[in-house]
């Protein structure tokens, strides 16, 4: 099977590359990039206007399989993943039961090998998620895991994210660290600030996620083995990272699309959409995280998809945290870093970055590569409509929003998998 994208705007980072020219596919791979190729191809696509680029790696993914497939399962989130352009992504591993068994993580990569995006898995840290008992590593890695984390909290034994990190670093395993200071946090709904106390709820600090940001950074720091820190929220942390950077410690970062496109009024309607761990900020650090991402503090951008039912999200005090983001992501993070991040840069953060801290394929065009490319149209702009997006969820915040740029088809591994509908 050969594909030829006729004169697409080729961006990939990962070559330095940003001009017109056209990509030969054959065989599930990128055979040639080249000005005027003029080839036989079974399907040629005309993208003339159009950006094309790696298939976005998005390294933060709740696909709540197995245990509660009624929110999401593998196929229904890469079903998601395609129609934003993504092409590989990383599960977290509190499922239920928890990743933390190595029968677990080869009955989810097997159950993913037919899915519409290569599916990698993190495994747990600890057994069962309780932050104090070690699982077994050596044969997680065996199994097919290739991160470690106790994502949804942190893990609650500092000696035990100690030897996590010294056995991931010989393992070849990334530590992804959600970071919380739960004691902190406790009772909290929404960003403590303005917008709660004028809601009368109480507030989680931006100190919940500063301390554990210094503690996961302080930990990695004293053994120099790498971590790699979870959706950013404040400008505390954005702050801690880059000193830490500036320190020569290992240290990687991501945040997510709705820290950089929305703040914490969005909850003034006390909607349950729009909370999330960490919760929506304020201005003063959106503009931090944005800093961090132009000045390279913050590596990526992931988007913790986060699918929950609508009963589950009907009580705004009641509903789980969490949102959804693969379908959006794209299209929110350009509309929120116009004029501040080239679509390189983006591109950058939300493929080739990720792929590269992950140590997997993608994140790239060069021949030889999977043909995992997005075809992305930047002026086009759409309402999103929660009723039309392809996860079994609908807790997006950016539902309503007029966003600008959208993605019109995805190519995994050469194969079509989403194309828009006119
Ligand atoms: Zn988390």
């Amino acid at each position: 099977m050969t594909t030829l994208l006729k004169n697409p705007r080729v961006i990939d980072p990962s070559q330095g590359l940003d001009r017109v020219c056209d990509i030969l596919i054959v065989d599930g791979k990128i055979a040639q990039l080249g000005e005027g190729l003029n080839v036989p191809a079974d399907e040629t696509v005309d993208c003339a206007g159009l950006i094309a680029a790696p298939g976005l790696v998005d390294m933060h993914v709740h696909l709540r399989d197995p245990g509660q497939t009624y929110k999401e399962d593998v196929f229904s989130a890469c079903r998601a993943a395609a129609a934003g352009g993504v092409t590989s992504l990383l599960a977290m591993p509190n499922t239920v039961p928890p990743m933390d068994s190595p029968e677990a993580v080869q009955k989810l990569l097997e159950k993913s090998r037919s899915a519409d995006a290569a599916v990698y898995t993190a495994a747990c840290i600890t057994k069962v998620l309780k932050g104090q008992e070690l699982t077994d590593l050596p044969a997680l890695r065996a199994a097919g895991a290739i991160a470690l984390s106790d994502d949804g909290k942190p893990v609650g034994n500092t000696a035990c994210l100690l030897a996590a990190l010294k056995a991931a670093r010989q393992l070849g395993m990334v530590v992804t660290a959600h970071c919380e200071d739960l004691d902190l946090a406790a009772g909290g709904l929404m960003n403590e600030g303005e917008t709660a106390r004028r809601l009368g709820v109480q507030g989680i600090p931006n100190a919940a996620e500063d301390c554990g940001t210094a503690r996961e950074i302080a930990a990695a720091a004293s053994i120099g083995a790498p971590i790699h820190i979870c959706h950013v929220s404040t400008r505390g942390s954005v702050a801690l990272i880059r000193d830490a950077k500036r320190r020569g410690v290992p240290v990687t970062a991501e945040t997510c699309p709705h820290y950089l496109l929305l703040t914490d009024e969005a909850l003034s309607a006390r909607d349950a959409d729009y909370r999330m761990n960490p919760p929506l900020r304020t201005r003063a650090d959106v503009e931090a995280l944005k800093e961090g991402l132009l000045d390279g503090t913050i590596d990526a951008i992931s988007t913790d998809h986060a699918p929950h039912a609508p009963e589950e999200k009907a009580d705004f005090e009641k509903a789980p945290n969490g949102s959804i983001g693969m379908e959006t992501s794209l299209a929110a993070v350009h509309t929120a870093l116009a004029g501040t991040l080239s679509l390189s840069q983006i591109i950058e953060k939300m493929s080739t970055a990720p792929a590269k801290i992950l140590g997997i394929p993608g994140g790239t065009l060069r021949e030889g590569a999977w043909a995992d490319v997005g075809l992305f149209d930047p002026a086009r702009r759409w309402k999103v409509d929660p009723d039309r997006l392809h996860g079994k969820s609908r807790n997006t915040p950016f539902k309503g929003m007029t966003l600008t740029g959208r993605v019109t088809a995805t190519y995994f591994r050469g194969r079509k998998v989403y194309g828009l509908a006119e």
